[in-house]
């Protein structure tokens, strides 16, 4: 199978723990989950419904500090932003406007209002969303055109180790809605084909792509 991203010819492995067959693209690193496990919305929704993302919780916030205190010196004094796949809570939109910086959000399944197509951002931020997606190329592209020029993408999703032992003892693929994987090459090689860059990863978990 051609790998998503970057559409090079892609090296199979199956997790024998749950027969799970994968795709890993040697050129990008991009690794994703064989296209007929990807459920439908009705299903995501369900296991979406056991996160517990209370706004009242001290260490759903500390969580989302994290982010900000990593992507807020990495973007020049963003006058607005989207909160792109809030999930239930808009706790981060409201961190953001704390901050100043007067934020939209929007989640598919939670908040689906359609959004102003003609509407531009300074940053857009997605936290712990394009694991998820089936088309993530398609969605970044998407994001991309709702970014003024010279906008901010920031991105939280966790990187994966790139070493398949490791990577199917790591706990993150074993959430089923969790289908597709990234590393900091992914996002590279994901930005160039935009004409993107990255200013900045944490070689963890979060990325910062700016559109030039
Ligand atoms: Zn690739």
């Amino acid at each position: 199978m051609q790998c998503h991203i970057c559409n090079e010819p892609t090296m199979m492995f199956v997790d024998e723990q749950n027969q799970m067959l994968y795709h890993h693209c040697s050129d990008c690193e991009y690794i994703f989950k064989t296209p007929s496990v990807y459920q439908d919305i009705a299903a995501q929704k369900e296991r979406y419904d056991l996160h517990e993302n209370d706004a009242e919780n001290e260490g759903y916030r500390a969580y989302f500090q994290r982010f900000l205190d990593f992507v807020l010196p990495a973007v020049r004094n963003p006058k607005n932003a989207l909160d792109f796949g809030c999930g239930e809570s808009t706790l981060l939109a409201s961190m953001l406007e704390e901050e100043g910086i007067a934020c939209d959000y929007f989640d598919p399944i939670y908040h689906p209002r359609g959004l102003d197509d003609s509407k531009k951002y300074d940053l857009i931020v997605s936290t712990e969303v394009f694991e998820h997606l089936q088309d993530p190329k398609e969605v970044f592209e998407t994001l991309l055109e709702r970014l003024n020029s010279g906008g901010y993408l920031a991105i939280q999703t966790e990187f994966h180790p790139n070493e398949m032992g490791a990577f199917k003892n790591w706990y993150y693929p074993k959430d089923p809605t969790h289908i597709v994987f990234f590393r900091e090459k992914t996002f590279e090689v994901l930005a160039s084909l935009s004409n993107c860059r990255v200013v900045d990863d944490n070689g963890k978990n979060m990325v910062v792509i700016k559109k030039p």
